[in-house]
């Protein structure tokens, strides 16, 4: 497709347009300053001059403050966000259950628990985790789908009187093939009888090898119901986060992932986002797949109204045009012409995705018909 001049390209780098025609030449491509090239070429040549590109539309590509990349020094650390995978039935939800009861601060808050698929506590060193709180491998697989990736770690719960189970393997799949580190909750070890150890071997069975048979895989025996050891769970999820060495740049326009969204009748279309770079404040003006507004009210999992939401901080956003799909990408932009143009790209991209996803159901039906 047509695209941009070699001098516009030039110009939103605020580099010298002679220094973009040698870069192009380099990459065998030969063009004046007055010629266009393609979305694909200019992306190459974005990245060759150190910038990050992102793509506005087929044949556009924006190189904004937002889009640089961050620096060394812009980095600061961030809480880790945590998915908490297991069988039905292992204990997910008495154990995020059990864990947002260990937050110091909740309390205090005097709010309203509020289930918004995500929450963040903070431990007794004052340090934050947060939990993604979804439908765990459904929202997870449709968010790899999408090429999202949110979770810095997942903890695998495995029921101590149950073992390994079909889920437990899906999980430890999916987080091998997203690349995370997984930590192992033995959970309900306060049952009669039951044999810790026989997860170990079990799970040995699917290259997860836990610290105390040699491996690097942390691993806490815990009861959720029963509160036993959850301060352990922290602890292995706090040093994990330590290895990773998670960090983001809080001072730039927002960046994250839509969590779970819905049509409420009072309130309209209502988004949980994770923040992931940057700082969401109220008013800021956002695209949530190809939805986009301003953001109206922002409220966190207390049900405290927010003006500002940093990195790793769940919060639940008002004010879209439309209901994101969980796993959609969102910005914030500078002006509203900006965040139509984002939002009629991918809408015209999710257009052209669903032709393309009928034209190939209509080839088949052909097939199928003769
Ligand atoms: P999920 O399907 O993985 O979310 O599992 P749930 O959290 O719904 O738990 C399934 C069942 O196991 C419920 O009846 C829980 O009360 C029970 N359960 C969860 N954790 C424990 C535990 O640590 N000890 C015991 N004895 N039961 C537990
Ligand atoms: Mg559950």
């Amino acid at each position: 497709p047509e695209a941009i001049t070699v001098q516009e390209l030039a110009n939103r780098m605020a580099a010298r347009g002679g220094e973009v025609v040698k870069a192009l030449f380099r990459m065998g491509v030969m063009a004046t300053l007055t010629q266009s090239i393609d979305a694909d070429t200019a992306e190459l040549v974005v990245q060759e001059f150190g910038h990050r590109v992102r793509r506005v539309s087929e044949s556009d590509v924006e190189i904004g403050l937002e889009g640089m990349e961050d620096t060394d020094t812009d980095l600061q650390p961030r809480p880790p966000v945590v998915t908490i995978m297991g069988h039905v039935d292992h204990g997910k939800t008495s154990l995020l259950d059990a864990l947002r009861k260990t937050d110091v601060v909740a309390h205090e808050a005097g709010g309203i628990t509020q289930h918004i698929g995500a929450y963040q506590i903070t431990v007794p060193d004052g340090s934050k985790v947060t939990f993604i709180d979804t439908p765990g491998h459904e929202a997870f697989t449709a968010m790899r789908a999408r090429g999202a990736s949110v979770t810095d770690m997942v903890v695998l719960v495995v029921a101590a009187d149950d073992g390994v189970m079909p889920q437990t393997i899906e999980a430890i799949r999916h987080a091998k093939a997203a690349g995370v580190p997984l930590i192992v909750a033995v959970n309900k070890i306060d049952k009669p009888g039951v044999k810790p150890d026989r997860v170990k071997q079990e799970l040995l069975q699917h290259e997860v090898v836990v610290e105390s048979l040699g491996g690097d895989t942390q691993e806490i025996e815990v009861s959720a119901t029963q509160r036993i050891n959850l301060d352990k769970l922290l602890e292995a999820i706090s040093l994990q986060a330590e290895v990773l060495d998670l960090k983001a740049n809080p001072n730039r326009a927002a960046e994250g992932t839509v969590i779970e969204s819905k049509l409420d009748r009072g309130r309209g279309p209502v988004a949980t986002v994770l923040v992931q770079k940057g700082t969401l404040k109220q008013g800021d003006i956002v695209v949530a797949g190809a939805e986009w507004g301003r953001v109206r009210a922002m409220l966190d999992d207390k049900g405290r109204q927010l003006k500002d939401a940093p990195p790793s901080l769940p919060v639940e956003i008002l004010g879209l045009s439309g209901v994101p799909s969980a796993g959609d990408n969102f910005i914030a932009v500078e002006n509203e012409a900006r965040a139509r143009e984002v939002s009629e790209f991918r809408q015209r991209r999710a257009r052209e995705k669903a032709t393309a996803a009928l034209g190939a159901r209509g080839s088949l039906n052909d097939m199928l018909a003769r």
